[in-house]
């Protein structure tokens, strides 16, 4: 997660935490730090993977509600998905994402050029935009290389 310490971001989400009345206990601290200690926009399923040896209570429902609680407060993102398993993502900064077809990598990139783009007027008419994501897809480096 770019441009934020660690501790920084860690009063940032007590304070969200709080102001939601959500209750900050250290399952939901290992959930947010596992997410946000990740570049890999993970799954429920490997961030529950991650902190089962520690948290041996811990069951993969959990980890799905606990995650879509932090969205639903502005705390994380998910990654828009096609009908594929839920990604997640610690940065609610604007930026966009690259997706590889073969190993289901996503790559953040930021492009203040497309934060911009022209909503078109078809949208503009019907709906309200609150805001643009641009998604490339394709084969990342490492699956190119293979
Ligand atoms: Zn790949
Ligand atoms: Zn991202």
């Amino acid at each position: 997660m770019h441009k934020q310490h660690k501790k920084e971001r860690f009063e940032e989400f007590r304070k969200i935490c709080r102001e939601h009345g959500l209750n900050v206990t250290p399952q939901r601290i290992a959930v947010y730090e596992a997410l946000s200690g990740s570049k890999n926009h993970p799954s429920a399923e490997e961030i529950f993977r991650r902190l089962v040896s520690n948290f041996p209570e811990l069951s993969i429902d959990t980890v799905y509600r606990t995650l879509n609680t932090f969205a639903h407060i502005g705390l994380i993102r998910i990654v828009g998905g096609y009908g594929e398993v839920r990604r997640y993502d610690p940065d609610t900064q604007p930026h966009h994402h690259f997706r590889c077809l073969k190993c289901s990598r996503i790559v953040d990139f930021e492009s203040p050029e497309f934060s911009r783009l022209k909503v078109p007027d078809v949208l503009q008419r019907k709906c309200r935009i609150t805001g643009v994501k641009v998604v490339f897809e394709g084969l990342c480096e490492e699956c190119l290389s293979r």
